[in-house]
């Protein structure tokens, strides 16, 4: 695995690999590479002839208020697991390369944008995720970008702004790797003590009230959140939202019917944690299959 910095470099070491028709897969990430993050690499491994995994704690896509100094950073551990899920290039930009001096571009996603993540962080924060994915995907050129459906409203604003713009790549977007008691691994479970580490189960066990209502017939959005929340306040965890949404558009669903969105955020101790889930009602078996 070779290390880059530069997008000079990046583009040099993938120009072999254009010329003779292979396909690029790449995978952004802020690093503190967990399992989750791990499996986008192997996904990519699988469907590529070369994986790129970058590493950028992009500072434009944190609040003033938020942890962007504490960030949990680990550049050779992040090296190490890359290599070992077969990426074949690390791209690790300074934040000068990325936003010299001059920088003045930001790239806006009206709707899909605005609620929930957009609502609680603040329109810069989705501005900044896709001012960065954009400039990644323009360095990179990669046939097939992956994303978590851990963050399903950034996939949503990334599949929107790649379909607006044209660009050429496709948005692969790949399931939540959770513990095995259901947390959704994310890198700011390490702020977790361990009683904190306990609670944070709220959001998972929100998910599975959600699913039980459902299961058991509802198909009021209200009431489907009620039960979520309810089962929050068991582990005494104060969600900021719970929502229910088209998975697409972010609109809030009233009734729930086809595809839906659970989206839930929370702050546990020093933590802000997201978790979701999708649900799909059959209205014509009346069947919920479960997702
Ligand atoms: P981050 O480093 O937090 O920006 O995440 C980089 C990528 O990894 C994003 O596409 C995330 O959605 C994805 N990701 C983070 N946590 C998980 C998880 N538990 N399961 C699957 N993908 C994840």
């Amino acid at each position: 695995m070779q290390l880059v910095r530069t997008v000079a470099a990046l583009r040099e070491a993938l120009l072999p690999a254009r010329r003779a028709g292979q396909t690029i897969g790449l995978v952004p990430t802020m690093g503190a590479l967990h399992e989750g993050h791990r499996s986008l690499i192997r996904r990519a491994r699988e469907e590529n002839d070369v994986v790129v995994v970058s590493l950028f704690v992009n500072p434009a896509q944190f609040g003033p208020d938020e942890d962007l100094a504490a960030y949990p950073r680990d550049e050779q551990g992040d090296a190490d697991a890359a290599r070992a899920e077969g990426a074949d290039l690390l791209f690790a930009p300074p934040v000068q390369e990325v936003y010299p001096p001059g920088f003045s571009t930001t790239v806006h996603v009206a709707g899909v944008s605005e609620p929930l993540e957009g609502a609680q962080r603040g329109a810069s924060h989705f501005d900044g995720v896709a001012t960065v994915v954009t400039k990644l995907f323009n360095m990179a050129q990669p046939d097939v970008a992956y994303f978590g459906q851990k963050d399903a409203q950034q996939a949503a604003v990334i599949r929107r702004f790649a379909r607006d713009l044209d660009i050429p790549v496709r948005v692969q977007t790949c399931p939540i790797v959770r513990e095995d008691d259901g947390l959704a691994l994310s890198s700011r479970n390490a702020y977790l003590t361990a009683d904190e580490r306990r609670r944070a189960l709220a959001l998972s066990r929100a998910l599975q009230a959600a699913r039980d209502a459902v299961a058991a017939g509802g198909r009021d959005a209200a009431a489907i959140a009620a039960a979520a929340r309810e089962a929050m306040a068991e582990l005494d965890v104060e969600p900021e939202y719970v929502a229910l949404v088209d998975p697409e558009t972010f609109l809030p669903m009233d009734t729930i019917e086809g595809d839906v969105l659970v989206a839930i955020a929370a702050r546990v101790g020093r933590a802000r944690l997201i978790d979701n889930a999708t649900i799909t009602v059959n209205i014509d078996s009346e069947v919920a299959t479960l997702r």
